[in-house]
């Protein structure tokens, strides 16, 4: 077997490393592992550069993401072993890149279109290298969701979207803190379709307010046209750590969120040319650290994809953003992935 079909097997199992060049010779390990080779570096190495490393017995491929003054970081797509590592040479420009890992912060995976073919969903998604985070969005629905993140290795939230707060009863709450969710929500406001009269959503929105403090758990919020109550509530609770999913307002209202701390879920939406052109203007408003990207499947299709849309379709919103903002894919990639690990403290990729 060539070392090269060696290393695109070893490749599949999956490994991020860290590599620490040392002048020319460089010392390291792979976790606890022994150090197997060191071979200096040729040349400057640059991001995008494929690099090999050798290490017990193997070979891997792996692309170079971020070069800094002492510190390489390259990666594969999926995750496990952190750590020190010898690097071997330098072969070329991209023979392969993996997809850049990223995470759909919210994705209704328990919405039914998914049932007859949720394998596949998922396969294509584990192939374009994307994490989930289901969304709930009544009782029975965030059950479900959690039920799906606990079969498949993913994560949900828990809540009761404002088009459902007409069914909200307090015991409810105590049922969506049972199922252990990383965030609190769906959960808002929403007073341009009015599924449930306004009272009804400001009483169950606010129930899940003091759940999410209560919780220490962040909020995933949905807000239509009711800005001026939302951020009035926000004032009043200041929750440590809350999304606005599926962000769509104006500047004015970018600029009260993220004064407010709140950070922003982009969509699809933004690549709609008729409905979500000015978020073009607004995305590159976001500092680092406060964005994250999300599908919103089977919903909001972005343009050239079937018409459900799918977690699989996240890069087409990764695009769209990382242009929007002037940056390379695989930077907004990072940052939004760093962001939503962090925020709602998943295992790292
Ligand atoms: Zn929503």
């Amino acid at each position: 077997m060539s070392w090269v079909r060696e290393a695109l097997n070893a490749l599949e199992l999956g490994r991020d490393v860290e590599v620490r060049p040392r002048g020319h010779s460089m010392r390291g390990r792979i976790a606890d592992n022994e150090l197997v080779r060191l071979t200096p570096f040729k040349g400057p190495v640059r991001p995008g550069d494929v690099v090999l490393v050798r290490w017990k017995g193997s070979a891997l491929l792996h692309l170079v993401l971020e070069v800094e003054d002492d510190r390489l970081l390259i990666g594969n797509n999926r995750g496990g072993v952190n750590g020190w590592a010898p690097i071997s040479d330098v072969v070329g420009r991209p023979a392969m890149s993996s997809p850049p890992h990223l995470v759909d912060i919210g994705v209704n995976l328990a919405h039914r279109s998914f049932e007859p073919d949720l394998d596949s969903v998922l396969a294509r998604a584990r192939d374009a290298n994307v994490m989930m985070v289901i969304t709930g969005t009544d009782v029975p629905g965030s059950r479900k969701a959690a039920w799906l993140a606990q079969q498949h290795g993913l994560y949900a939230t828990a809540g009761i979207h404002p088009h459902h707060a007409k069914d909200y009863a307090p015991r409810h709450l105590a049922e969506l803190k049972a199922l252990k969710p990383v965030a609190i929500g769906e959960c808002g406001l929403d007073f341009n379709r009015n599924f449930s009269p306004r009272d009804a959503q400001l009483t169950c929105f606010e129930a899940q307010l003091g759940l999410a403090a209560e919780t220490g758990l962040p909020l995933f919020l949905h807000e239509r046209d009711a800005f001026d109550d939302m951020k009035r509530l926000l004032e009043e609770h200041r929750p440590e750590r809350a999304v606005v999913h599926c962000f769509t307002g104006g500047a004015a209202q970018l600029d009260a969120y993220l004064e407010l701390g709140v950070h922003i879920g982009i969509t699809g939406w933004i690549c709609d040319a008729r409905r979500g052109s000015h978020l073009l203007e607004l995305v590159p408003h976001i500092p680092p650290g406060r964005l994250m990207l999300e599908t919103d499947a089977p919903f909001l299709s972005p343009p050239g994809v079937p018409r459900r849309n799918e977690p699989a379709f996240l890069p087409k919103v990764l695009e769209a953003v990382a242009r929007a903002r002037g940056e390379p894919p695989e930077a907004t990639a990072r940052h939004t992935t760093e962001t939503a690990t962090a925020f709602f403290r998943l295992a790292k990729p």
